[in-house]
């Protein structure tokens, strides 16, 4: 299983981080050991002294594919999560300023804590017409609906499987809206999708 995640995915969040709008999809990747299930806490690691929260709506894929294309990408999923891509934000913006990858800024373990998966059968929504948010200590910090991604899911899985085939179980993490900010040991984080608590996570 893979993590395939998008950054600067959503027009607010780029402005934020002082970045520029891409032409195509940013593409990342996370190993496998990111993954925290069942509202773990997060255990703040001794490497960085900035690590955001990122919200993100996450996308399994049930249907293997190599070059989707767009119009045949939704029989390749049908579950969705919500997620954050915990980032060090010292070691990316270090990584950024020497044309570096951000692969420990983003990959570390224990970076990608995930809710339950929820059937958009059962949402009964449109992948792209959902309403997720982030709580930070009872304060929403984030806010948005997917129908505000520069790329949509389904343009992601059509630009990505170009490169690299997509298996059963991988997971897309398809980036974050703006609100990102760092997290302090004691912080208590709750992820809602569509007004539903689906994620839990205490920094520690
Ligand atoms: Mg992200």
């Amino acid at each position: 299983m893979k993590i395939i995640c998008v950054g600067r995915n959503y027009s607010e969040h780029i402005k934020e981080l002082s970045n520029s709008k891409p032409d195509k999809p940013v593409i990342f990747l996370k190993p496998d050991t990111a993954i925290v299930r069942g509202n773990s806490p997060f255990y703040y690691p001794d490497f960085s002294q900035q690590i955001d929260y990122e919200c993100e709506l996450v996308v399994k894929i049930s249907k293997i594919g190599k070059s989707i294309p767009v119009s045949c990408a939704k029989n390749h999923y049908n579950e969705v999560a919500l997620g954050i891509d915990f980032t060090c934000r010292d070691l990316q913006t270090e990584a950024k300023e020497k044309s570096l990858p951000w692969t420990l800024a983003k990959g570390f373990d224990y970076s990608a804590p995930l809710s339950e998966f929820y059937s958009l059968e059962d949402l009964g929504k449109d992948v792209q017409n959902l309403d997720f948010s982030l709580l930070k200590n009872g304060e929403t910090v984030q806010q948005a609906n997917t129908s505000q991604m520069l790329f949509s899911v389904d343009e992601i899985i059509s630009f990505v499987s170009r490169f690299i085939s997509l298996k059963v179980g991988d997971l897309i993490f398809t980036g974050t809206p703006a609100g990102v900010s760092s997290i302090q040991i004691g912080d208590k984080l709750t992820a809602c999708l569509e007004g539903k608590e689906v994620l839990k996570c205490e920094i520690k």
